[in-house]
């Protein structure tokens, strides 16, 4: 996001400071109000134990849900895709599978037969 923190923090996957918006970055990013908030809540910490895991990405996620630009910054971390932290209301966990998803579908369409020409109706 311009990140909000998360660019920065992609690589390494452990909190690190904010990174000021930069010119390239999409207009979404202005609007992540995750810049208010502290990076560490979206990104695990190196051996953190399950439950706080659950406990720290719900508190994201309730972050993202009250987000402006939650589908653009979701469909970044799809499209890129981010490795790790929540983004987009979605955890890295979360976003794996609706990635097998999208993968299958493509798959299933690509295997599709052609479809024949439309009846038209009347
Ligand atoms: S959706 Fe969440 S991670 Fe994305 S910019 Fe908004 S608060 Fe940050």
């Amino acid at each position: 996001m311009p990140h909000p923190p998360h660019q920065s923090l992609k690589v390494a996957a452990v909190p690190k400071p904010r990174v000021p918006a930069r010119a390239e970055d999409g207009p979404w990013h202005a609007e992540a109000v995750c810049r208010r908030d502290e990076a560490g809540l979206f990104f695990a910490p190196s051996k953190e134990p399950t439950a706080a895991r659950l406990s720290r990405e719900e508190a994201a996620k309730r972050v993202c849900a009250r987000c402006p630009v939650m589908v653009a910054c979701r469909e970044h971390a799809l499209l890129q895709p981010e490795p790790y932290g929540v983004w987009g209301g979605l955890t890295a966990a979360e976003r794996r599978v609706v990635l097998a998803r999208m993968r299958r579908r493509s798959a299933e369409l690509r295997q599709a037969p052609a479809a024949g020409p439309v009846a038209a109706a009347g």
